[in-house]
């Protein structure tokens, strides 16, 4: 078998068992990154010294009988998460260059465990999009279908884990970027409760809504993931002191008297696929013969979701952006000698068009007088959607739905046409709002080529609920093709 076709815990055993050596691993990682990614662009930079020596560490470690879970696993991170080893871009010119001067708290973790970081991802710029067009080091092609979008903005670490161009890798999610690009390239995504992992060290988009979360090739992998970078940490006042269950213990078991969602809205969404729509409905009658019980729910806020999460993400974004201003990080124009026009000219050449949009309309929507009118007005539907889970998860376990109303889209199909785009984030949106969990499994292929995932959400910290629904379903879908690259 090639080593680069494992999962994360066929991966881990075969360490473990001393069959298999992480610098053996991590070089069929490096070769097949190589080989690949001049077709695919998922890394935005690859580190294959700094690769090698994690291995070698992870191997000492190993041999003195002091495996942890992730001690020689080679893992990749969307290139948001500031390491102090690689640059850190955010996919943008304006941080090209950029060397953070310390690690992530999740970087921090990994190493502790003995992981083996790869390199860093490719990403809309700023994580601002949903197809991976909006990176200023060019768009990532989803391993499926070259000429598709893989989704975004975590759009690299979908297609690196799909292409097996690493074993797993983290993302972020503000309103779907982990679930979509994963939904779209036929891997697994979970978008953990706000506060649940650490955002220090991530570089801030909207920051009520963005979560750290893994992308792995299957629910088991994720659970292992999603502990290891889970729990509270005292640099970002946000994350919870909530203990951090034993998830991959939590996965097996049955369905029965589990309750699940399905909100009727969601399913009369317009310019929802029927393909997605038929996928996601013989997703359900397989929770359902696995002895769940299926009910109709309503979240009636839910149509306003697209409106207030497009105005609380700019009006964030704006702020959190604010810090680029050519004195203190990354590239400034020197052209100019008055400090505005500095500004301006470093603002206007280091940001993209969508990423400059964005601050925009969060600049406009937060301006005097009309503060109230939009964000103030955002912020009031928010809490509706917060009461509609409430009262869902009065009545069920689990709610089900689509991630993405279609397939992945061809390359350049939304690049003129932002609405379009903000609209295809129509069911992933609530559960940023909302700050709830949110899983993305593969749960089929449209034409026999291009994956359709099933997304499953949960009360606040109910991770443990949505991985056992997930890894069941997909036991028993046994969802195991894969993108043919060779
Ligand atoms: N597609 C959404 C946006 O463009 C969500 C992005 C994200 O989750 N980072 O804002």
């Amino acid at each position: 078998m090639d080593l680069f076709s494992l999962t994360l815990c066929q991966a881990g055993t075969l360490l473990k068992e001393g069959r298999i050596s992480a610098v053996e691993l991590t070089r069929a990682f490096l070769e097949r990154i190589d080989r690949l990614d001049p077709r695919i662009n998922a890394y935005i930079s690859v580190d294959p010294e700094g690769a090698l020596e994690a291995a070698r560490r992870a191997d000492s470690i190993i041999a003195a009988g002091n495996r942890k879970e992730l001690t020689g696993i080679p893992l990749a991170v969307k290139d948001l998460i500031c390491t102090r080893r690689l640059a850190t871009t955010c996919g943008s010119r304006i941080l090209e260059n950029f060397r953070p001067p310390y690690d992530a708290t999740v970087i921090k973790l990994l190493e502790e465990q003995g992981a083996v970081v790869l390199g860093k991802l490719n990403m809309d710029e700023f994580a601002m999009g949903s197809t991976n067009e909006h990176s200023a080091f060019g768009p990532t092609r989803n391993p499926w279908d070259l000429e598709r979008i893989p989704g975004g903005s975590s759009g690299g670490a979908a297609a690196a884990v799909a292409a097996d161009m690493c074993l797993a890798a983290l993302g972020s999610d503000t309103g779907g970027s982990v679930r979509q690009p994963a939904s779209h390239c036929g891997v697994v995504g979970l978008k953990p409760t706000y506060g649940r992992v650490s955002r220090y060290g991530l570089v801030a988009f909207a920051s009520s809504l963005d979560q750290i979360g893994p992308l792995c090739k299957t629910v088991a992998d994720a659970a292992v993931l999603l502990k290891a970078i889970s729990g509270h940490d005292p640099a970002d006042s946000t994350s919870v002191p909530e203990p951090v269950p034993d998830y991959p213990s939590m996965l097996e078991g049955d369905l029965k008297g589990i309750r699940i969602g399905l909100p009727k809205e969601y399913f009369q969404v317009e310019g929802l696929d029927a393909r997605v729509k038929e996928a996601v409905e013989e997703a359900i009658q397989v929770l359902v013969d696995l002895g769940a019980q299926a009910e109709e729910i309503s979240l009636p806020h839910s149509r306003h979701a697209v409106a207030a999460y497009y105005v609380i993400a700019p009006c964030e974004a704006s702020s959190n952006l604010a810090r680029y201003d050519g004195v203190k990080y990354g590239l400034r124009d020197t052209e100019q000698n008055e400090l505005l026009a500095m500004y301006n000219a470093t603002r206007s050449r280091g940001f993209g068009a969508e990423v400059q949009r964005r601050i925009i309309l969060g600049t406009f929507a937060l301006s005097a007088g009309y503060y109230d009118a939009y964000y103030g007005k955002a912020s009031q539907v928010r809490t509706l959607i917060i009461d509609d889970f409430k009262q869902a998860f009065e009545t069920c376990d689990v709610i089900a739905a689509p991630v993405a109303p279609t397939p992945a889209y061809r390359l350049g199909e939304t690049i003129e046409d932002p609405l379009t785009m903000y609209l295809s984030d129509v069911f992933t949106l609530s559960a940023n709002l909302a700050g709830i969990p949110a899983l993305s499994v593969p749960c089929g292929l449209a034409d026999g080529k291009l994956p359709i995932g099933l997304q499953l959400m949960a009360a606040h910290f109910k991770e443990a609920s949505l991985l056992k629904v997930g890894h069941l379903f997909e036991q028993a879908a046994g969802f195991d093709v894969k993108p043919k690259l060779d």
